[in-house]
């Protein structure tokens, strides 16, 4: 936060570190060369095969400057359905509406979880992508407390000639920190925020694959400045910098170990009680805990729990049909661990919610 309310607020500087449109940036230049080296340490880049961009404002146009990069305007994409865990911006669209810019200028056809196991249905996928030829299969998800088969995703864009892109913005700490597996072999591309379990400031980040014939480094560079964004909120970017120092700290590991045994603590206390959770369980930092067992709603509970200052969101589980009143809320551990909870100040207060 001191380095995001700092003067270098101040300072315009479109263009990259060496080739600026604007003076007087040998300081900015230091500054974003130094966070392009530490996202790539912070996730055990080779810099001769991975670049980064460090100037996405935030998830959300880092992502939309990457399909800019990556297809052109009406191509096909495939992403999780946001009622299943994915993102809006992974080509959102309803009956009535186009929702997001990622389904007005690009076709896209979502894949879904299994309704039974809460988990991805690879095979429908590949029998959909078979059908649906798209150009682009997107992973990474905002409600999905399952690690990623990156191979088998591999294998289904293979199918296709596709780009995989993995928007790993919730799990982009624990990535860091090995506590869950790494896109970065198997992705043509890897997005995140860095404001979730990273806990940097609110911002996204682009890497992309040196590869020299796709020439994908110069198309996000130039995706990312001029197409969509203009001058790098170098405030930003050096609050981005001390985050990823912090992420290549030890403690951090200690801290995103902590986030999934607290998390999982979450979640075998409430199984206990014989509550579902999607997916019976968790592997990341958050739980959906499915209510329809219980004729409740997500909103309603949302509501009760704000009530008592526990925070908490309304999310749909597999199976919705409504976004609106869904019947699942999603919480996570990340907050409460940064506050040095444990797994056993996890299971006292849980627990005695239901004596
Ligand atoms: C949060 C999130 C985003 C969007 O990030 P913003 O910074 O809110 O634009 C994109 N993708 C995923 C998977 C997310 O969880």
């Amino acid at each position: 936060m001191e380095a995001n309310g700092s003067i270098l607020t101040n300072k315009y500087s479109e263009g990259l570190p060496g080739a600026r449109y604007y003076g007087g940036n040998e300081h900015i230049d230091i500054l974003e060369n130094l966070a392009r080296e530490r996202a790539l340490k912070a996730f055990n880049l080779d810099p001769k095969v991975w670049g980064v961009n460090v100037q996405p404002y935030s998830g959300s146009t880092a992502n939309f400057a990457a399909f800019t990069a990556l297809i052109q305007p009406q191509d096909r994409i495939m992403g999780l359905g946001l009622p299943d865990g994915g993102h809006l911006t992974h080509g959102y669209y309803t009956a009535k509406k186009k929702i997001t810019a990622s389904s007005i200028y690009f076709q896209s056809f979502p894949y879904r979880v299994d309704p039974s196991t809460g988990i991805i249905d690879y095979a429908q996928l590949e029998t959909n992508a078979n059908l649906f030829k798209p150009r682009l299969v997107v992973c990474g998800g905002s409600a999905y407390p399952r690690d990623w088969d990156y191979a088998r995703l591999r294998k289904i864009a293979d199918g296709q000639g596709a780009y995989l892109l993995s928007d790993m913005a919730h799990i982009s700490g624990l990535v860091a920190a090995g506590e869950q597996s790494s896109p970065f072999e198997y992705c043509d591309v890897v997005t995140t925020t860095t404001h979730k379990t990273l806990r940097g400031p609110r911002a996204g980040l682009i890497f992309f694959r040196k590869d020299k014939e796709s020439d994908i480094e110069a198309r996000v560079n130039a995706a990312v400045f001029p197409a969509c964004q203009g001058g790098p909120h170098n405030n930003t970017i050096a609050g981005i910098a001390v985050a990823l120092k912090q992420a290549a700290d030890p403690a951090f590991k200690t801290y995103a170990k902590q986030v999934r045994a607290n998390a999982a603590a979450m979640a075998s206390v409430l199984v206990k009680h014989g509550y579902r959770l999607q997916t019976d369980g968790t592997e990341n930092h958050l739980i959906l805990w499915d209510l329809r067992p219980l004729g409740l709603t997500g909103s309603k509970v949302e509501k009760i729990c704000d009530a008592a200052h526990i925070t908490l969101n309304k999310n749909a589980v597999a199976g919705d049909t409504s976004a609106l009143v869904p019947g699942g809320v999603r919480v996570g551990a990340s907050a409460l661990t940064s506050r040095s909870m444990v797994e056993k100040d996890v299971e006292v207060r849980l627990d005695c919610l239901f004596d």
